[in-house]
């Protein structure tokens, strides 16, 4: 029987509450995640956790929020339409579908998650937003609620402060030895323009936190200069300077370069506008002007510097280099396992026969199904590391490019971008293809997750 069986309590449409009364249903072992309500005061989150406790939609919340961090999800999406409720988990970047609710179950289960946020629960049109904690077993997880009326029913977006350390550092996030040496000497030259180029939401602010991590140690002053809401997650902001629109640029650069600080950076640049007065402005000031661009290479944020109006006069003259940014799912190192791959696969990825001593993949749970006496499939225990999904964590892929000679042939011979590439791994520099099969050869990776970073 489920806990609060027809409670009343929490619920505006009494007639839907039948069908989700379970009288007959078997006790649910629930996950022991315990929240903390929120509230003003003591007396309220008291009795905002004990009404939610005897709710019928408390173990359907528990249930999914349970699932939710065990696989390691920091995002959960819910989406209330007429027919049913979506549900989406982000992990390590990667969106996946999970199994829908039926609307009065999930109507159940946000009037719950609404409570314990102390929030209306009758409301479903205003956005309403709260955060709570909750603990599972020795792992403590703050969750951060959004809920808002959409035309076809009710968004609620769940961002989750996982308990694991996020790197702060570019060699943490997998960046090499060598290539951090360079982009160290780079960042030491103090003035001129340094791009870091990623595609939005694949990592790109971590890392450009691990970019600033490694200039920090050369510059006693360094400012950053963001959009209002164009950050993608919480980064540690110092001396930021935040400007509202494209109008209120020039006067808050012009404030800023009067304050003389050694770098600034500046994130997600999309407007010709903006990075006219970067090159123009913040070049001439003598200082270092470390910018960030949306681009899926590091030779192709070149291209992207000319669409954003900087000459390939002014790309040879005050060009640095560039740091450019890929993030790849790291198997899970505890349910990974050792296969053969397909040669036709390997001779797609351009790895020769033996290079690779030992390929792993992702734990497959149907290979491992068995059936019970009545037929019912048993799955496998579910791995605890990564909760099921095979991967665990992220690794990073750079490109490191420099202005030298070889990006000064290419720009002055006015290349197409696949000749360029060319040109410039044949100089020796690693793409994301060769850090990738790199980190193959480590195991680190599978080759499905290398396909899917690629195409992306
Ligand atoms: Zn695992």
């Amino acid at each position: 029987m489920i806990p609060g069986g027809t409670s009343r309590l929490l619920f505006p449409s009494p007639s839907k509450l039948v069908s989700v009364t379970m009288a007959n249903a078997p006790e649910i072992v629930l996950p022991p995640l315990a929240f903390k309500a929120a509230g003003n005061s003591d007396t309220q989150r008291d009795v905002n956790l004990a009404r939610v406790l005897r709710s019928p939609g408390y173990p359907t919340l528990v249930l999914l929020m349970a699932d939710a961090v065990t696989k390691w999800a920091d995002r959960v999406v819910l989406d209330f339409t007429a027919q049913q409720v979506t549900v989406k988990y982000q992990v390590d970047g990667i969106w996946t579908d999970m199994p829908p609710m039926d609307r009065p179950t999930g109507d159940f289960m946000l009037a719950t998650l609404k409570q314990l946020c102390n929030l209306d629960y009758l409301d479903r049109e205003s956005r309403q937003e709260a955060s709570i904690t909750g603990q599972l077993d020795s792992f403590k997880y703050k969750f951060h609620i959004r809920c808002q009326g959409v035309p076809t029913g009710e968004r609620v977006q769940i961002r989750v402060d996982l308990p694991r350390p996020q790197p702060a550092q570019l060699i943490e996030m997998g960046m090499r030895e060598k290539a951090h040496e360079r982009v160290r000497q780079m960042l030491k030259r103090g003035k001129g323009l340094l791009v870091s180029a990623a595609l939005p939401g694949d990592g790109a602010s971590m890392s450009w936190k691990g970019l600033r991590a490694a200039g920090d140690r050369f510059m006693s002053d360094f400012v950053t200069f963001e959009q209002k809401g164009a950050i993608e997650d919480d980064v540690i902001n110092v001396g930021s300077v935040v400007y509202d629109s494209e109008e209120a640029f020039p006067q808050k650069f012009r404030e800023l370069l009067l304050k003389e600080p050694d770098t600034i950076f500046f994130s997600q640049v999309r407007s010709p506008q903006i990075m006219r007065q970067i090159v123009e402005s913040g070049l001439s000031s003598n200082r270092l002007m470390v910018v960030q661009i949306d681009a899926r290479s590091a030779v192709e944020a070149i291209y992207r510097l000319q669409i954003l109006g900087v000459t390939s006069e002014e790309i040879q003259q005050h060009l640095i280099g560039v740091v450019a940014h890929r993030s790849m799912r790291r198997l899970c190192v505890k349910c990974r396992e050792p296969f053969e791959p397909d040669p036709n696969v390997l001779a797609k990825l351009g790895i020769p026969v033996g290079r690779v001593r030992q390929f792993y993949k992702q734990f497959d749970p149907a290979a491992y199904t068995t059936l019970d006496s009545k037929g019912n499939p048993i799955p496998p225990p579910v791995c605890p590391t990564c909760g099921g999904t095979g991967y665990f964590a992220r690794v990073g892929l750079f490109e490191v490019l420099e202005n030298d000679a070889t990006l000064q042939t290419i720009l002055k011979a006015r290349r197409k971008y696949a000749d360029a590439v060319q040109a410039w791994r044949a100089a020796g520099n690693p793409t994301f293809r060769d850090e990738g099969l790199a980190l193959l050869a480590l195991g680190v990776s599978s080759i499905e997750e290398l396909q899917r970073v690629l195409k992306s």
